[in-house]
C-alpha cells in the first residue's frame, strides 16, 4: 500500500486541476483495501475513490482520503463453446482490457476503444460509444463495502443500469468500492456498426473484423476529442438530454435540422453538442476554461484554470441552452 499525505491530485485528473488531498492511498489488493478500511472508523464522506480522474471536475482541495486501486489483473474465470468469461481488477485501464480482448479474438467490447480510465469506474459510470455500452457486457460486480470492508457481489440488475447511470453514481454514491468486474466476451461476435457511418468508415479501412473496428474508432476519437495531456478536459461535459416525444415534436417545428436519436415510443434523444453549437459557443473562452473548437460538447482547461472557472462556463452554456430550448442540460462529469 502506498500513502502519500498533502498529496497533489495533478496527475489524476484529466482536466488537469491541481487539487490537493489529505492523504492519497494506493492498494494493490482486496486484503489492503480491507485492512485499510478495518483499521480506522471511516467516515465515508471524507472518502472519495478514484480511478483515472477522467470524469472528475475538482472545484476544491479534498480534505479526506483519496483511494485508488492498483488492482491490475486480468484473468479467465470461465469459457463455454459461444463466449469468455473474463475478471478484469478495478484498476486496469480500460483500453488495456479492450485491447486484451481484440488480441485474443473476443468481441462484444471492440466499440468501447480509446475511452479514458479505469476498469471500476466504467462500470460506476455505465461507459458507452458507438451503440454498446458497458453495462451489456458486465455479468457480475465485486466489491467492498465503505463502512464495514466486507465483500459484496452485485449482478447487473441490481446495479441499476441506465443511460451513464448506476446504482453507484445514485443511492449507494461512496457506499462500495468497485475491487473487480466480470465480462462476457463473444467469440464469434455480431459486430455493432450501425452508428453513424462507422460501417462505412471500417470497410474503407479494410475488413470487417474486431481489429479494424477497433482501430477505425480509435482513428475518429483522436481526430475529434482533444487529448487530455495537450488540453485537459473530461470528455462529454453534459450528457445528451432525452425529452419527450411532445417536446420533441415542438422543437423540430421550430428547428427541422435538429439531431435525433430514437429512445422510445415516448421519448427522444438530442445531441448536446449540437444544442451548444447553435448557441455559438464552440471555439468560444471565459477566463482560461473553454469550448473545444471542433467539439462544443467537450469542456477545455485552456492553462491553469480552476475547477470554478471551469463551472461557470458551464453555467454560462446551460443558461444559453436553457433559453433558446428550454432543455436543462446535466452535467456528465461528476463535480468534486
Ligand atoms: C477525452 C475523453 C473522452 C471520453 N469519452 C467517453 C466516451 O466515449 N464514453 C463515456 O462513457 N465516457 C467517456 N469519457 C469519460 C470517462 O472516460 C469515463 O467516465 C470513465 O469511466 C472514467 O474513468 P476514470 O477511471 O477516469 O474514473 P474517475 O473519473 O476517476 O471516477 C469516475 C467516478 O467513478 C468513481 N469510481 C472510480 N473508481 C471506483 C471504484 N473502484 N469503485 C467505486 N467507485 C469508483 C469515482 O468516485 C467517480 O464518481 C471520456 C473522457 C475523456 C477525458
Amino acid at each position: 500500500m502506498k500513502i502519500t499525505p498533502d498529496a497533489s491530485l495533478l496527475p489524476y485528473n484529466t482536466f488537469g486541476i491541481n487539487a490537493m488531498a489529505d492523504y492519497l492511498i494506493e492498494y494493490n489488493s482486496v486484503a489492503e483495501l480491507q485492512d485499510f478500511l478495518k483499521s480506522e472508523p471511516v467516515i465515508s464522506n471524507r472518502i472519495l475513490h478514484i480511478g483515472s480522474g477522467s470524469n472528475l471536475l475538482f472545484l476544491n482541495d479534498f480534505k479526506g482520503v483519496v483511494l485508488h486501486s492498483l488492482i491490475n489483473s486480468i484473468t479467465k474465470v470461465n469459457e463455454t463453446s459461444g463466449s469468455v468469461l473474463l475478471e478484469a481488477g478495478s484498476g486496469v485501464i480500460w483500453d488495456d482490457l479492450v485491447a486484451y480482448c481484440v488480441e485474443n479474438g473476443l468481441g462484444g467490447i471492440e466499440n468501447l476503444s480509446l475511452i479514458p480510465g479505469e476498469v471500476g469506474a466504467a462500470a460506476v459510470q455505465n461507459i458507452g460509444a458507438y451503440g454498446v455500452e458497458v453495462q451489456d457486457l458486465i455479468r457480475t460486480i465485486k466489491t467492498i463495502e465503505t463502512a464495514s470492508g466486507l465483500e459484496r457481489e452485485f449482478s447487473t440488475a441490481e446495479c441499476r443500469y441506465a443511460y451513464r447511470e448506476s446504482v453507484f453514481k445514485s443511492s449507494l454514491k461512496g457506499k462500495y468500492i468497485i475491487t473487480s468486474v466480470i465480462f462476457e466476451l463473444q467469440k464469434q461476435p455480431e459486430f455493432k456498426l450501425n452508428y453513424l457511418h462507422l460501417e462505412k468508415e471500417v470497410i474503407k479501412n479494410g475488413e470487417v473484423n474486431l481489429k479494424n473496428i477497433r482501430q477505425t474508432i480509435i482513428a475518429i476519437r483522436e481526430s475529434k476529442l482533444p487529448d487530455p495531456k495537450t488540453a485537459g478536459n473530461a470528455g462529454s461535459f453534459f450528457m445528451n438530454p432525452v425529452v419527450s416525444k411532445e417536446k420533441f415534436r415542438t422543437l423540430q417545428s421550430e428547428f427541422p435540422q435538429m439531431p435525433h436519436y430514437y429512445i422510445s415510443e415516448a421519448e427522444e434523444k438530442i445531441p448536446a453538442g449540437w444544442l451548444i453549437d447553435q448557441c455559438s459557443w464552440k471555439g468560444k473562452s471565459i477566463g482560461n476554461a473553454g469550448v473545444h473548437d471542433k467539439q462544443a460538447l467537450v469542456l477545455v482547461n485552456r492553462g491553469g484554470a480552476t475547477g470554478s472557472e471551469i463551472v461557470h462556463l458551464a453555467e454560462q452554456i446551460q443558461h444559453s441552452v436553457k433559453e433558446r430550448f428550454g432543455i436543462g442540460l446535466q452535467p456528465e462529469v461528476n463535480y468534486i
